[in-house]
C-alpha cells in the first residue's frame, strides 16, 4: 500500500492535518487505534488562556507575544508567533468546512460554562453551547435547567448553585420520555451517548419540545445537557424553532456527545475528500533508510507494509498512549523519538496537585518544521503534531486543542510546500 502521506493517530490533530492534505490533492491515510480526546471534549477548543507564569490571557493573539518571552520551546513559538493568527484562522476554516460550527475570536477569549457551573476562558465553542462574553456572569438573568430523569452525569444542583452566585436565577426541572424508560431499566445505560440516540428520532424531539414549552415559563433561556442527537446535528435548532425560545446546551461528564459528533464530521469530510481512515488499527513498527522512514507496519495489516513520502505522528499524549511513562523514563513507543523530560523520576511531578506539573510539558522533541528528532537528528520525512508535542502545558495554559489544530495546519503546510 502506498500513499503520499500517512498519519498515525486519528484525533483532532490527525484529522485536521489529513483533511488539509487530501483537500490539496494528496493521497492520504490515517491509521487510528481507537477513541480520541474529542470523545471527552468540553465542547470548546482552547487556544491560550494563561501564560506559563500564570497570568491570565484575554487576547490569545496578544498573549502569544508574551509567551514567546517566557517559553521559547512552546509549539506556538516554534511555529512562529507571526503565523499564529493565520494558523488559527486556517484551523477554524477547516472545522467549518467539515460542517463543525464554532463561535469565537482569536483576538478575545470568551467563557464557557463547565459541568460544575463555573465559567472558564476559551477560544472556540461549538454552536449551541451556552457561552458568555463575561467572566463574571451568563448573558441570562433567569434560566430553566432541564435534565433527563435518572441522568447522573449532569450535576444540575452544582450548576444552579454556581449560577445563583453570579446573579442568574435557575430553576431545575427533570423530564421523562417513554423512550428513556427503556434505557433507565439499566441505570448504567443512562449515559449521554445512549440518550443522544433517542433524540435522533423526530418523535422524541417533538415530545421534548412540548415539555420545554410547558415548563419554560418566563425564563430567558432553557439549558439542557449536551445530549441532543448523535447522528443529527439539527436537534437544538428544531427545538428552538418549535418552542420559539433561546435553548442552549451545557457540557456533561464524558462521553461528550458534541465531541463525538465533531470526530464523526471531521472523519466523514476526510473520507469524502478521498482520504482512507483505518479505524481500529495500530501502527506497531517501521523501516527506515538514509534518515527517512520508508514503511510502517500495523496490527491489522501484519507484514503488508504501508509506504509513504511523509509520515505524521499524531498519537496524542499519555491519555492515548502516544507517550508512555515507564520506570526508566517517558518514551514515545512507536518510533522511539527523543522525548523532552526531566532527568530524574522525582522531578516528574510536584507534590501540590494543583500546581503546574512538569510531566505535562514532556513530549516529542522536534525541529522548527516539527520534524521529529531521533538521536538528536531530525528525521527528514517524519513530523509530530498535537498533544504529543513537547514544551506546553495544555491544562494550565489552556491551549490543548489550539496546539493540536495549529500544529496540524503548520505541518500540512510544510508537507505541501515540499
Ligand atoms: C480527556 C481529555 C479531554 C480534553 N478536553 C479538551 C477540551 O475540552 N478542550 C481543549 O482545548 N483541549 C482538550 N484536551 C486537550 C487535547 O489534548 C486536545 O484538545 C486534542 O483533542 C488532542 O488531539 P490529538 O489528536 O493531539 O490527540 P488524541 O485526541 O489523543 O488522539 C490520538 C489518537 O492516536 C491514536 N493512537 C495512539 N497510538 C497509536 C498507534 N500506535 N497507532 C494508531 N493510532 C494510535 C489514539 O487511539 C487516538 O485516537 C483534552 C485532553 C484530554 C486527554
Amino acid at each position: 500500500m502506498r500513499y503520499d502521506s500517512v498519519i498515525i493517530g486519528g484525533g483532532l490533530s490527525g484529522l485536521v492535518c489529513g483533511l488539509r492534505l487530501v483537500q490539496a490533492g494528496k493521497r492520504c491515510a490515517i491509521i487510528s487505534s481507537g477513541q480520541s480526546a474529542l470523545h471527552f471534549s468540553s465542547g470548546s477548543f482552547d487556544l491560550l488562556s494563561a501564560l506559563p507564569d500564570g497570568e491570565a490571557v484575554t487576547s490569545p493573539v496578544e498573549g502569544v507575544k508574551v509567551l514567546a518571552e517566557q517559553n521559547e520551546e512552546h509549539p506556538y513559538v516554534k511555529m512562529g508567533v507571526e503565523r499564529f493568527a493565520a494558523l488559527a484562522a486556517e484551523a477554524v476554516a477547516t472545522l467549518q468546512g467539515a460542517g463543525v460550527e464554532v463561535e469565537g475570536d482569536v483576538a478575545k477569549n470568551h467563557y464557557r460554562l463547565t459541568p460544575m457551573g463555573t465559567l472558564k476562558p476559551t477560544w472556540l465553542t461549538l454552536s449551541g453551547y451556552v457561552r458568555s462574553e463575561s467572566a463574571e456572569a451568563l448573558p441570562y438573568k433567569s434560566v430553566l435547567l432541564l435534565n433527563a430523569e435518572g441522568f447522573l452525569d449532569f450535576y444540575a444542583q452544582f450548576i444552579s448553585d454556581e449560577l445563583r452566585k453570579t446573579g442568574t436565577t435557575c430553576r431545575i426541572c427533570n423530564f421523562n420520555l417513554p423512550a428513556l424508560e427503556i434505557i433507565r431499566n439499566n441505570p448504567t445505560e443512562m449515559r449521554s451517548a445512549n440518550i443522544a440516540r433517542i433524540f435522533d428520532n423526530e418523535q422524541a424531539v417533538e415530545a421534548l419540545s412540548q415539555i420545554i414549552s410547558r415548563e419554560a415559563g418566563e425564563c430567558e433561556a432553557v439549558l439542557l445537557p449536551a445530549f441532543l442527537g448523535i447522528e443529527r446535528g439539527d436537534v437544538l435548532a428544531r427545538l428552538q424553532e418549535r418552542c420559539g425560545r433561546t435553548i442552549r446546551v451545557v457540557a456533561t461528564l464524558p462521553p461528550s456527545v458534541p465531541g463525538v459528533r465533531t470526530q464523526i464530521a471531521l472523519r466523514k469530510a476526510f473520507e469524502r475528500a478521498g482520504g482512507v481512515y483505518m479505524l481500529g488499527d495500530t501502527a506497531l513498527g517501521f523501516e527506515e533508510s538514509e534518515g527517512r522512514i520508508t514503511k510502517i507496519y500495523t496490527q491489522n495489516h501484519g507484514n503488508i507494509a504501508i509506504e509513504a513520502d511523509d509520515f505524521v505522528l499524531a498519537t496524542g499524549s499519555y491519555f492515548s498512549q502516544g507517550l508512555v511513562a515507564k520506570r526508566e523514563g517517558v518514551v514515545e513507543p512507536l518510533f522511539g523519538s527523543d522525548v523532552c523530560q526531566s532527568e530524574s523520576r522525582g522531578e516528574w511531578y510536584e507534590r501540590d496537585l494543583f500546581t503546574a506539573q512538569p510531566f505535562e510539558k514532556f513530549g516529542v522533541r522536534s525541529d522548527a518544521s516539527l520534524r521529529i528528532l531521533r538521536g538528536g537528528k531530525a528525521v527528514e520525512n517524519l513530523y509530530v503534531i498535537g498533544a504529543g508535542l513537547a514544551g506546553f502545558n495544555p491544562v494550565k495554559e489552556g491551549c490543548g486543542a489550539g496546539v493540536s489544530m495549529l500544529s496540524a495546519v503548520y505541518v500540512s503546510d510544510n508537507i505541501l510546500k515540499k
